[in-house]
């Protein structure tokens, strides 16, 4: 099913993923929706999760489909970035997404960012980033970030602590609890050695009737080639 070249990701692909699993009946959920709803619904899930991690205005034409199709996503934003979500244009593609059903949350590193300057534990960059994000949204996720070619992991920091972090900070979610993976098929891009799907690939899972939990990361996906902007 996957054609056999690099230039995939594209959002004429996605679209094809997503009114595959709209034309077979899906029910789009939020993270928190999710959560509030459960299995109350007979339809098969589909949960789009978006990792901002680079060029926050690829968010654009994904926004625009999901708008169109008017499907629900979560979407994680960071503090610490090679991006500035406060720059305007950054900001107005976030605000875009935020009022087209697309729930904001955290994505950060806590552990690296502590590791690397040193001059605070991860709890306190968390909780700082956390409030510098509500300053501008409603916050009730948060998703490790982890670049894939070093070697800090924030999860099992987050883990240990999650209960406690959950009540303080008045979380609802963090995208990797068991819950999600139990009830879900996981599916996301990466690369090996090329750009890719990790292990499953979307139609299979659509065509087996499978809960869908779908992690894309938009600087990835582009409208015309890879290298614009
Ligand atoms: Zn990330």
């Amino acid at each position: 099913m996957i054609e056999p070249n690099n230039n995939l990701f594209s959002i004429k692909y996605l679209r094809k993923i997503l009114t595959k699993a709209i034309s077979n009946n899906y029910l789009f959920l939020t993270m928190s929706e999710y959560l509030v709803h459960k299995n109350t619904s007979n339809q098969k899930l589909f949960m789009l999760r978006l990792d901002l991690d680079l060029k926050p205005e690829r968010l654009v034409p994904i926004i625009n489909l999901t708008k169109e199709l008017d499907i629900p996503l979560t979407l994680f934003i960071r503090v610490s970035a090679p991006y500035n979500f406060l720059w305007y244009p950054n900001y107005e593609a976030i605000e875009f997404a935020s009022k087209n059903k697309a729930e904001i949350g955290l994505h950060s590193n806590p552990t690296e960012w502590s590791k690397i300057i040193e001059n605070k534990t991860s709890e306190e960059v968390f909780s700082a980033e956390l409030e510098i994000l509500r300053s501008k949204f409603n916050v009730d996720g948060f998703a490790p970030h982890r670049d894939m070619n070093y070697s800090f992991n924030s999860l099992p920091w987050l883990e240990q602590n999650w209960e406690i972090f959950k009540e303080k900070y008045s979380l609802k979610y963090h995208a990797y609890e068991k819950v999600f993976f139990k009830e879900f098929i996981y599916i996301n891009e990466g690369f090996n050695p090329h750009l890719t799907w990790r292990s499953d690939n979307p139609f299979d899972k659509i065509e087996e009737n499978q809960n869908i939990y779908m992690l894309l990361h938009p600087h990835w996906w582009h409208l015309n080639h890879p290298f614009e902007s």
